[in-house]
């Protein structure tokens, strides 16, 4: 898949790509009041959410069609570009006889593919921008899924939302962001836009600027924060809505690391850590072909392949050798256990 710059005119090429606004389009009082504090502050493009999917009945599930008009009103008023939540075909339909500029795919939507192929037949033909939300659970395929069914339908300019992923003990996080999930998506699609949302990973206004950051200095291009002009009384997500003010001194605190630099230093750096990395898949290659020759003995010698002792010791034994060398004895935990999975794997051939 090749996309094509999410980028509107007048929208600046620089980091973060910015989308900002309230969780949910309240009252047009609300949405006016707070896309006015935000487009002082310089920000493009306004979210707002229309028709909303709330995990239980009875809490605010948006305002529906009634809402577009007072987006409209954004863009008019204020030239900001307008940014919706569709989850249905109707959804689509509706915001664009209001002409909202960009589209998203939430969560909830992306988790079901019978939902997002919906919402793609409905886009065929159409040239509009569209952002997928990560599925509420951490399955990368069915993110990417998701991504494939949108551009199948011919659209080509596209992006992703970072959101974190439910999980079902709440500790610091509404959504853990499980950071390497996205990286992989990069690896794999590497021409595909990254927008982080802070606030749905943070669920807490204290956590939005660490996450911004956090998404920064991964190389992600661009932010979308729920904005509200006022937070407390929001009618939903209220604990993670943050002012216009507030949202832009955040913007004004956030470090962007230089992306194309190359200094001699770092060069030479990273030619040394792809020596040692060679040198660490050589000696794992040599291990494994030492555990064939001990499987090969174990059988000749009609003796199990787990030697459960044994195991345990070397592992007891390793991570002591690693604490003691300053390594993170989970760490090395995980990786001797990856690698005594592997060795279990080779003599389990060799014993067929
Ligand atoms: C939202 O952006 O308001 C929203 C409902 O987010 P998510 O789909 O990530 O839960
Ligand atoms: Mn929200």
């Amino acid at each position: 898949m090749e996309f094509e710059s999410i980028l509107l005119p007048g929208v600046d090429a620089k980091r973060p790509l910015l989308i900002s606004g309230p969780c949910s389009a309240e009252t047009e009082e609300q949405v006016m009041d707070t896309a006015r504090q935000l487009a002082a502050h310089g920000v493009k493009i306004f979210r707002a959410g229309v028709w909303k999917p709330r995990t239980k009945p009875g809490g605010f599930e948006g305002n529906g069609v009634i809402a577009l008009p007072w987006l409209k009103r954004v863009k008019k008023e204020l030239g900001m570009y307008i940014a919706v939540e569709v989850a249905t075909a109707a959804h689509v339909r509706e915001a664009l006889a209001y002409d909202v500029d960009i589209l998203w795919i939430g969560a909830r939507t992306t988790a079901n593919p019978f939902a997002v192929q919906e919402v793609a037949d409905a886009l065929e033909g159409m040239d509009i921008p569209v952002l997928i939300k990560n599925p509420v659970n951490p399955d990368l395929d069915l993110w990417i899924g998701a991504v494939e069914r949108v551009y199948n339908a011919g659209i080509r300019r596209m992006g992703v939302i970072h959101r974190g992923f439910s999980s079902y003990d709440k500790k610091i996080y509404r959504n853990l962001p499980q950071w390497h999930i996205p990286i992989e998506l990069r690896r794999q699609l590497p021409t595909l836009p990254i927008i982080c949302d802070p606030s749905h990973i943070g669920g807490r206004r204290e956590l939005i600027a660490p996450l911004c950051q956090q998404a920064m200095d991964l190389n992600f291009d661009g932010l979308i924060v729920e904005s509200h002009c006022n937070p407390e009384k929001a009618w939903s997500d209220a604990s993670q809505q943050i002012t216009p003010d507030v949202l832009d001194l955040i913007m004004n605190t956030l470090v962007i690391r230089d992306t194309t630099q190359s200094t001699e230093n770092l060069t030479s750096l990273r030619r040394q850590i792809d020596e040692l990395d060679e040198g660490l898949l050589e000696l794992l290659a040599k291990r494994m072909r030492v555990s064939r020759e001990i499987g090969t003995y174990k059988k000749e010698h009609n003796m199990p392949i787990l030697q459960a002792q044994r195991y345990d010791e070397i592992l007891q034994h390793r991570v002591k050798q690693a604490e003691e060398i300053g390594m993170d004895a989970e760490f090395m935990k995980t990786v001797l256990v990856a690698i005594h999975e592997e060795s279990v794997r080779h003599q389990q051939e060799i014993m067929k």
